[in-house]
């Protein structure tokens, strides 16, 4: 119930009632129900700019998981990306060269990508370039894993009936190294341990303590097995056909004579430090048709992809030879 309101008539001498007329009451709800609806408005528009709601934040969250997710994608997809490049590398420079099939050019192992816009379903979000590039990526991946798939078919089949030449390259790791402590340094330029000099390190350096084993990495013929290469000390060389010749220096002492025949795995030599070597290690070298090669490549059969990266890690660095 609303108040009852007077006034004071000063004619009338008397309070009298105030008449509120009915059209006035009317016109003044109407003006405060449209004003507080506007206000309310105004004030609702207002706020949710700034603020948000729980739907908004539970739908910001899933946003902010899927980038992360896609984040973590892409970081998978790099690791198989450089798992297959490894593969494509070794496929180029030693299977296919095992079997004079011509290398697979680069162009031909990422073809096909250039052109036409086949990403445009991705484009105007705020996340379009995320998604094109992972989508990009992994048709590329899909690519490659096709061409090299093809590719090792094609080397499966060479490979039928090269059994002697298959046992006759030199695949192993020269001394035993289960977990990889040994490499002290790889094929490239390193600097000399004796006048700190860069030059080419033509092979690669084991550490292991004077008397380690030495084993021949392919079948083969012993070639030489003396210290008459400067530099070297005592050395053997072993022939294995097809154009390989494996360098085993610095040896402590021998474990064949030269012409011996020998197979992969048997024992040659000890470690040692003779010739030119800082410390006792092995220095080994793989030479196809007379030129020195990385020795890293051939290590297909012993260690698997997530060694080899490691040891690829390592044989990269640019550290002091032992020579
Ligand atoms: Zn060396």
């Amino acid at each position: 119930m609303s108040k009852v309101k007077y006034y004071y008539d000063a004619e009338s001498l008397s309070y009298k009632k105030i008449q509120r007329k009915k059209r006035n009451t009317v016109k003044y709800a109407s003006v405060f129900i449209l004003g507080s609806a506007l206000f309310g408005f105004l004030f609702v528009f207002i706020a949710s700019q700034y603020i948000e709601s729980p739907k908004e934040r539970v739908l910001k969250r899933e946003l902010q998981n899927a980038q992360l997710q896609f984040e973590l994608l892409n970081k998978k997809m790099k690791e198989a990306e450089i798992v297959l490049n490894n593969i494509a590398e070794r496929d180029n420079n030693i299977y296919r060269v095992y079997f004079e099939a011509n290398p697979i050019p680069e162009e031909q192992r990422k073809a096909g990508f250039g052109g036409i816009n086949r990403y445009k379903e991705f484009e105007g979000f705020d996340n379009s370039k995320l998604i094109k590039e992972s989508n990009k990526r992994l048709d590329i991946l899909q690519k490659q894993l096709v061409v090299q798939s093809k590719s090792l078919d094609e080397i499966a089949k060479l490979a039928e009936n090269k059994e002697k030449l298959l046992a006759a390259i030199p695949a192993i790791q020269p001394v035993s190294n289960k977990d990889l402590t040994r490499m002290a340094s790889g094929y490239g330029v390193r600097s000399d341990p004796f006048t700190k000099v860069r030059k080419m390190h033509w092979g690669m350096d084991f550490t292991s303590p004077r008397g380690t084993p030495i084993y021949a990495s392919g079948d083969g013929i012993v070639e030489r097995a003396d210290n008459l290469s400067s530099g070297y000390g005592n050395h053997i060389r072993i022939n294995h056909g097809y154009g390989y010749v494996s360098l085993y220096a610095h040896l402590f002492k021998y474990n064949v004579r030269k012409n011996q025949r020998v197979k992969r795995g048997d024992l040659i030599g000890f470690v040692g430090s003779t010739g030119r070597s800082e410390a006792p290690h092995l220095h080994y070298e793989v030479i196809k048709d007379g030129e020195k090669i990385n020795p890293i490549n051939f290590y297909y059969g012993s260690l698997t992809t997530e060694e080899f990266n490691k040891m690829l890690e390592h044989a990269s660095l640019e550290n002091q030879s032992l020579d």
